[in-house]
């Protein structure tokens, strides 16, 4: 019973879950349960029982370490747990604190009373791994709060405060501090007063509200959610406290969550849930390493990406420095942010007086004399390395020793750019997304001379901005775009051989995609890829042949921003529309190379498309570029619209099979002239021959 501590308290008994960090039902914790349980029945001098966690957690719910474990299934299972302490014959009081959530919640409605601190944790978050909750959860919650509330909370996973449910049958009482004392007053209590076992299975949902709650969040469901089947789920179950007794209830319930554990989904949001634990583990950076105080940032460039950048530091309550070379560009940028944060206030998003404290904390500049005290600059200027040069050059003579200095590249050489400077160790990429304000994803780009404490305080601080922070080595494009350069030459192949624009967007936004990649080319510039394409070709010395893109481009289509790229758009609008123009640009290339076009199909290019990005991921891989395969998928996940229920291209591979993977490689690279593109990466042959998976 280690896991648990057993106490008399008077006529009661105490039995604490102690089991840290937060109380996970693990196979110890269930049995130790269900043994004090027992002990405290088989003793005549006590008469009721408290059930408390600790002042962290009553409990959060399955324990993740047992995940995948035998352990995890071994009896007794967390319902015969609840169906132990609802059947117990004395009162059981539950005390929470803290988290309580998922199993741990469920535990608790397995009580007869409940006792909560007012800010204790409450949720049935187990939507976000793509499951439902299994052990009575979608039973007995609307029984306690209603439908509509129940719904809300078991279909978003999100977190409430007890403070929430006063008055509800979920709290008896809700209390300031320690629940525990006032639990086991309300123990005492109820024996004094023979006051009844109640359970929440015999409550009777009385809720004329109910069925158009249930239509309204299957509407919402079905807008939001389409590709995930735990959502969907939930609602069923939750409908079934309308329709079914109790006890079937129960059963379709777990039938439901065991079935939807062995889902693709679910093992793709596993997935990302160890990814992202994972990701902030980097090799080379020991325990304990000693951060640099970041206190003032300064942002040099204030275009698109400058001004985005900044609103980071700015919505973290960190000052930041803004440089331009002209007061136009200036006060472009500034006005850019000051739009930004007032179009959030007026979504309810962020109070009137937060926008003016974040605008109090920018100091726009034209000199770099405000940048002697910055502890980290980052250089968002002109994607030029002359450019580059003369900023570093400055900054290595402004800034003060110590001093960070970061490039917000998205191609050039970061070593290069370290090399600007006295101080490369103190130099690296900080890689944002655009819109930066927005984006998740952070490529913290590691050169080859930047010191540990450098990226370990780069990582830190991506944290107290929200971002997701993924460490690529250096090499031309880094993780992301070096995989999107395979994906979009993909692209350019299937078009050539016979695809439109629509199709081969349509077929990749089913396959799950935020944005097919001809609307993301027109949404970001098809220009900035003409423009990497034509540099790499000078770079190799050989000469440049242009794509269907780059002939797009020739014509003045950028995309968007000039009305027309792959689609046309009317003015003010961002509807794409098909263009014949396309078409003739597309038929021209066609003719010039003697392509004559075939029917691809939508399996074709997703397949193409996907098992691109998988073999150039494993390359990155086999180079160390990227520390694990999952930090590519998070890559993919935060910045490129990768869709969650596929977790990520190199978990997408895996689940496909990487033999699988091979052979349609094989398949594709014996085509005339296909072979160097799509020679399978040594590593995946590697995998796919010793039957493993990129993970
Ligand atoms: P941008 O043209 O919108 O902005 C660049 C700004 O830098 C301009 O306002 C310009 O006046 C200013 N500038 C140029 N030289 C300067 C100098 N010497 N001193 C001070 N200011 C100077 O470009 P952007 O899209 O913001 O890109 C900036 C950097 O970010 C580039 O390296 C780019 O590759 C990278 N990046 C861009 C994106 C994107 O989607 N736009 C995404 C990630 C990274």
């Amino acid at each position: 019973m280690s896991s648990v501590r057993y106490e008399l308290r008077g006529a009661t008994a105490l039995i604490t879950l102690d089991y840290p960090p937060v109380n996970g039902l693990g196979a110890a914790l269930r049995s130790g349960i269900v043994q004090a349980l027992e002990q405290a029945l088989a003793d005549g001098s006590v008469q009721a029982i408290v059930l408390a966690g600790s002042e962290r957690a009553f409990s959060g719910g399955a324990d993740v370490k047992e995940f995948g474990t035998s352990l995890a299934t071994q009896e007794p299972r967390l319902p015969a747990v609840i169906a132990a302490l609802e059947n117990a014959a004395k009162p059981v009081v539950a005390a929470i604190g803290g988290v309580c959530m998922g199993g741990g919640l469920e535990l608790a409605l397995g009580a007869h009373y409940r006792v909560a601190r007012a800010d204790a944790q409450l949720a049935l978050p187990e939507v976000k791994l793509g499951l439902m909750p299994g052990a009575g959860g979608t039973q007995r919650l609307p029984r306690a709060i209603g439908v509509a509330r129940a719904l809300e909370m078991i279909v978003s996973g999100a977190t409430m405060k007890a403070k929430a449910f006063e008055g509800t049958a979920l709290l008896d009482a809700v209390v300031e501090g320690d629940p525990v004392p006032a639990a086991l007053e309300l123990a005492q209590q109820v024996v004094a007063q023979g006051l009844p076992r109640k359970r929440i299975r015999d409550l009777v949902i009385d809720d004329a509200g109910a069925p158009a709650a249930l239509q309204a969040m299957r509407e919402s469901v079905a807008k939001g959610s389409k590709f995930l089947p735990a959502p969907g789920k939930c609602i069923d179950a939750v409908e079934l406290c309308l329709t079914t007794p109790f006890d079937e209830g129960l059963a379709r319930e777990r039938e439901t969550f065991l079935a939807l554990m062995s889902t693709p989904e679910a093992r793709a949001l596993r997935h990302i849930f160890g990814a992202e634990r994972a990701a902030s583990k980097v090799p080379g950076i020991p325990e304990g390493t000693a951060l640099r105080t970041i206190a003032r940032v300064g942002v040099i460039g204030a275009g698109t990406m400058g001004a985005g950048i900044a609103m980071n530091f700015l919505s973290a309550g960190i000052p930041v420095v803004l440089l331009e070379m002209k007061q136009d560009a200036l006060d472009r940028g500034v006005a850019t942010i000051r739009r930004n944060y007032e179009a959030t206030v007026k979504k309810g998003k962020l109070k009137a007086e937060q926008l003016e404290k974040n605008m109090a904390l920018l100091a726009p500049t034209l000199s770099y004399e405000s940048f002697k005290d910055v502890d980290l600059a980052i250089e968002a200027v002109f994607e030029n390395i002359d450019v580059k040069r003369q900023v570093f050059g400055t900054l290595d003579t402004v800034c003060k020793p110590g001093a960070i200095l970061a490039s917000n590249t998205s191609y050039l050489d970061v070593d290069a750019i370290a090399g600007f400077t006295q101080r490369p160790q103190d130099v690296l990429g900080l890689h944002f997304f655009s819109p930066a304000n927005v984006m998740r994803l952070l490529e913290v780009v590691r050169g080859a001379k930047t010191a540990p404490d450098v990226l370990a305080t780069c990582m830190a601080l991506a944290r107290k901005i929200g971002k997701m922070a993924i460490v690529s080595g250096v090499c031309d494009g880094f993780i992301g775009n070096r995989m999107l350069a395979r994906y979009n030459a993909a692209v350019a192949g299937l078009i050539a051989a016979g695809a439109s624009p629509q199709q081969l967007d349509g077929a990749l936004q089913a396959f799950g995609m935020a944005m097919g990649p001809c609307r993301v080319g027109d949404l970001a510039g098809l220009d900035i890829g003409w423009a990497t394409r034509k540099r790499r070709a000078e770079e190799a010395g050989v000469p440049f042949v242009p794509i269907i893109a780059d002939k797009l481009c020739e014509a003045g289509r950028f995309g968007q921003k000039t009305g027309a790229g792959w689609y046309r758009y009317e003015a003010g609008s961002r509807e794409p529309l098909p263009d014949p123009v396309t078409q003739q640009i597309i038929d021209a290339y066609r003719a010039e190379r003697g392509i004559v076009p075939r029917a691809v199909g939508d399996a074709e290019i997703v397949e193409r498309c996907m098992f691109a990005l998988a073999n150039e991921g494993a390359r990155i891989l086999e180079e160390g570029i990227a520390a694990r395969a999952s930090d590519i998928d998070l890559v993919y996940l935060n910045g490129y619209g990768f869709p969650r229920h596929r977790g990520g291209p190199m978990f997408n591979a895996t689940l496909v099979g990487l033999p699988e993977v091979v052979k349609a490689l094989q398949r594709f690279a014996a085509e005339p002239g296909a072979e160097a593109f799509w020679q399978p990466a040594p590593l995946l042959l590697k995998l796919a021959a010793e039957g493993k998976g990129f993970g």
